[in-house]
């Protein structure tokens, strides 16, 4: 009967709600205002003096922070549990700014091969000009993984669940070969959101976000963020204050209020991918989904032990189509809308070999594992009994007639 039990941790929802806001405002304004400000005032010599001796607690100029992003960071780090987040202007500049800082020429760095195209783009292509190697292993091969370490070694990355093929990383194997190796670690977590997964929970070091997606919510922004100790991300906030990749205050604020309805939101997300991916698995045009809440899923038993939910992505094949005749299921949808990205409140819906790898060779395409009747659909946060519905008149009414004309297709 003492007041000194600990304190029983507030909710995600009434943290991504309050934390990282002051209780009083200016204008006592319950809203974070917009600061548009691209530089802030010194009172006099000595605050600036203050100031660069860390006394104060302050913007300086924008490219190095703004108000609104200081609140979106912690509310961030507070829904991740972990110590710091560093937030840029979209997911792929969180990216290459983490990678920049933690690599140097003649580094090594070993990803699970179904990591984000563009991640791998920017390590084959680019970080190679800089004289960094990048092995790839396939996703899931830990040994694979371990095998490739050498003393040259500096980041193990993967993303979990993967996109489009939604594999799930078993999290503390991953963690462990970092640690036992002394390597950092770094899980791209888009797809899950802290909400579903959290990986520092897991031993890993870092957790990156394109919070252009699930965190931002709407498809009404880009963002990205990073998340991990204070001492790995401070070199990281550094880099990034010189690369100059800031969100504005403006997307920064629509972030802010996009998390406030994060947990809600995911809610959705998870109930419609689940009953979305059901509701395809039993349907006679659809050879095979890839959701990892669905038992036939290779990866459903880690999944159901390290997260809460499997979000709205789901990846569906049709049964005996070719490319034109998956194309005409995605064109007779109704509802979802045909774009890239994904977590926004719409449901979007693409065919990957078209938005994404059209203009790869068939055999580029065969070693991504995109087929041409696989279906790539993010559900948004619609009634499920609609998105459901729409998929079933979608299926049936495009089995007739190919909605494209001849094309370019390798
Ligand atoms: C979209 C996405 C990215 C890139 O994020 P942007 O905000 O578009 O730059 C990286 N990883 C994953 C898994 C994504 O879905």
């Amino acid at each position: 009967m003492t007041n000194e039990q600990t304190p029983t941790p507030p909710g995600f929802s009434t943290t991504s709600i309050h934390a990282g806001e002051q209780r009083e405002k200016p204008s006592h304004s319950i809203t974070d205002p917009i600061v548009c400000a691209s530089t802030y005032t010194f009172r006099d010599t000595q605050s600036v003096i203050d100031y660069i001796e860390q006394k104060q607690d302050r913007g300086e100029y924008g490219r190095y922070g703004n108000p609104n992003e200081w609140v979106v960071e912690k509310k961030i780090a507070a829904l991740e549990q972990g110590e710091e987040a560093v937030v840029y202007s979209s997911g792929m500049a969180s990216m290459v700014g983490l990678l920049m800082t933690l690599l140097n020429s003649g580094d090594e760095i070993i990803f699970f091969d179904e990591c984000y195209h563009r991640s791998r783009e920017f390590c084959n292509s680019h970080l190679a000009r800089f004289g960094v190697r990048t092995r790839q292993v396939k996703t899931g091969d830990y040994a694979a993984m371990e095998a490739a370490i050498n003393e040259k070694t500096k980041l193990l990355v993967s993303e979990s669940p993967t996109n489009p093929h939604m594999s799930i990383v078993d999290l503390d194997r991953f963690a462990t070969i970092g640690k036992r190796h002394g390597i950092p670690t770094l899980i791209d977590a888009t797809l899950a959101t802290p909400f579903n997964v959290r990986p520092l929970n897991h031993g890993v070091d870092l957790v990156m976000h394109s919070a252009t997606k699930y965190m931002g919510g709407h498809n009404d922004l880009l963002a990205g963020a990073i998340v991990g100790s204070k001492n790995l991300l401070e070199p990281i906030r550094n880099l990034r204050g010189i690369m100059g990749a800031i969100n504005s205050p403006h997307n920064l604020y629509l972030l802010e209020r996009g998390l406030k309805t994060f947990e809600l939101r995911m809610q959705r997300h998870n109930e419609n991918g689940l009953a979305v991916a059901r509701f395809l698995e039993n349907h006679p045009r659809v050879e095979k989904v890839l959701y990892p809440g669905l038992e036939s899923h290779p990866y459903h038993e880690i999944a159901t032990e390290t997260m809460s939910g499997f979000g709205g992505l789901v990846t569906f094949y049709v049964k005996d189509a070719d490319w034109k005749e998956t194309a005409a299921v995605v064109d007779a949808t109704k509802i979802a809308r045909i774009a890239p990205s994904l977590g926004g409140s719409e449901t979007l819906i693409e065919q990957p070999l078209v938005m994404s790898y059209f203009q790869c060779t068939p055999e580029q395409r065969q070693s991504f594992g995109i087929t041409d009747n696989m279906i790539r659909i993010a559900c948004g946060l619609e009634n499920t009994s609609d998105l459901v519905t729409d998929l079933d008149q979608a299926l049936s009414s495009s089995s007739v007639t190919p909605s494209v004309s001849e094309s370019a297709i390798k």
